[in-house]
């Protein structure tokens, strides 16, 4: 778990690592699976609000957003603003308009073969 800006909820929440997230997945298929229509959302997943809960003891009454609250939806804090990256591929940051340098260079990198201007175009 690790508190991170949520571009849908336009705030800091706590997001779930991969292992937390499975976990809640199951708890949410078990809501949709043993709910009934009567049912209000909160009472039909009342197993995943109660263990995020317990996980990050935040109080969430929506199950979709702890749903999208996964660390790997999205990607590392920006340099310049350290809000995450919108997606682990951004070339942006979509807050301040940072650009990924780093990022960027190493696709480059990755995949071609460094070429004797490359040297120039790093240079600038
Ligand atoms: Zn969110
Ligand atoms: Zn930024």
């Amino acid at each position: 778990m690790e508190h991170l800006w949520c571009w849908r909820c336009k705030m800091e929440v706590p997001m779930l690592n991969e292992d937390e997230h499975k976990m809640a997945s199951k708890l949410y298929r078990h809501g949709f699976e043993t709910g009934k229509c009567n049912m209000t959302r909160q009472e039909r997943f009342k197993d995943l609000l109660e263990y995020y809960k317990e996980l990050t003891d935040y109080e969430e009454t929506e199950p979709n957003a702890i749903m999208h609250h996964r660390i790997e939806l999205y990607g590392p804090p920006c340099e310049s603003c350290s809000k995450p990256y919108r997606t682990p591929k951004a070339s942006f940051c979509a807050a301040c308009g940072h650009k990924r340098l780093n990022f960027l260079n190493n696709t480059i990198l990755q995949n071609t073969e460094q070429k004797w201007w490359h040297k120039i175009l790093t240079a600038n």
